[in-house]
């Protein structure tokens, strides 16, 4: 190969990373589970995620009566509240796949086999001091499984939020859901970005420009219709939460 071809090929590949990484990335909302055999927030649910090849797979977490962390996206599931049932009584419940909810050590052994990122959601508690111990607790458990660069935070609650960028190593990507936040607020409290609903950015679309100027990242959720899904590529957001990661993957090749 002679030098200015092999410059020529240089710059290409230069290129070719830089449109990579400036592409936006799939994260599976309560991981794959519109899909056969799988189950929002199950474990299915993060390996299917994983298997077709998402940047992360988002799941969330409670803390329950006898401070045990589980893994359901509501507040009562099937007539249970996860705050005010005991660990034990919660993991005998059966998702729709058939599985039981998983506690979150369950869930992260199962992600210790998989690539996908761990996009792990506190819920927000009932008292403050619950959020503490729930973020403390978190972030052992991830520390001691070895995940701490798999994960990424994300909460509603700004004090969860806060304590997860107080308690987590630093460098470690924590997100703020509720939206009503500035970019300069975010940066502030030492967000990795903003993770809003599609509704702020199409209320503030300067905000995702004014978010990358600061260095922030932008993740958008939760959008299912491929229309929304390319004006948010268009605007070159990081990373798009969704209930369609197939839609979305198919839309950016
Ligand atoms: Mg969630």
């Amino acid at each position: 190969m002679n030098f200015k071809k092999l410059i020529s090929t240089s710059i290409l590949m230069v290129a070719t990373i830089c449109y990579i990484q400036a592409q936006t990335r799939v994260i599976a909302h309560r991981g794959f589970w519109k899909t056969e055999g799988s189950a929002q927030n199950s474990i299915a649910a993060l390996q299917k995620a994983d298997s077709i090849g998402c940047y992360g797979s988002e799941f969330d977490v409670w803390m329950t009566k006898d401070n045990q962390l589980v893994v359901n996206h509501d507040a009562n599931f099937k007539s249970k509240s996860m705050e005010k049932s005991n660990g034990k009584e919660l993991m005998e419940l059966q998702l729709d796949n058939g599985e039981k909810l998983p506690s979150l050590k369950q869930y992260l052994k199962a992600g210790k086999k998989v690539n996908t990122r761990l996009i792990l959601e506190l819920k927000s508690l009932n008292s403050k001091q619950r959020e503490t111990k729930a973020v403390e607790q978190v972030v052992a458990m991830i520390k001691k499984m070895k995940l701490e660069d798999r994960v990424e935070y994300i909460a509603f609650s700004l004090h969860a939020t806060k304590e997860f960028i107080r308690l987590a190593p630093a460098g470690t990507p924590v997100f703020y859901l509720n939206g009503d936040l500035s970019p300069k607020e975010l940066k502030e409290i030492g967000c990795a970005g903003a993770d809003y609903h599609l509704g702020v950015f199409k209320k503030h679309p300067e905000w995702i420009e004014e978010l990358h100027k600061l260095g922030m990242k932008v993740n958008v959720w939760t959008v299912n219709k491929a229309e929304d899904m390319q004006w948010l590529i268009d605007r070159k957001v990081d990373f798009i939460t969704t209930n369609e990661p197939l839609v979305l993957q198919q839309l950016l090749k």
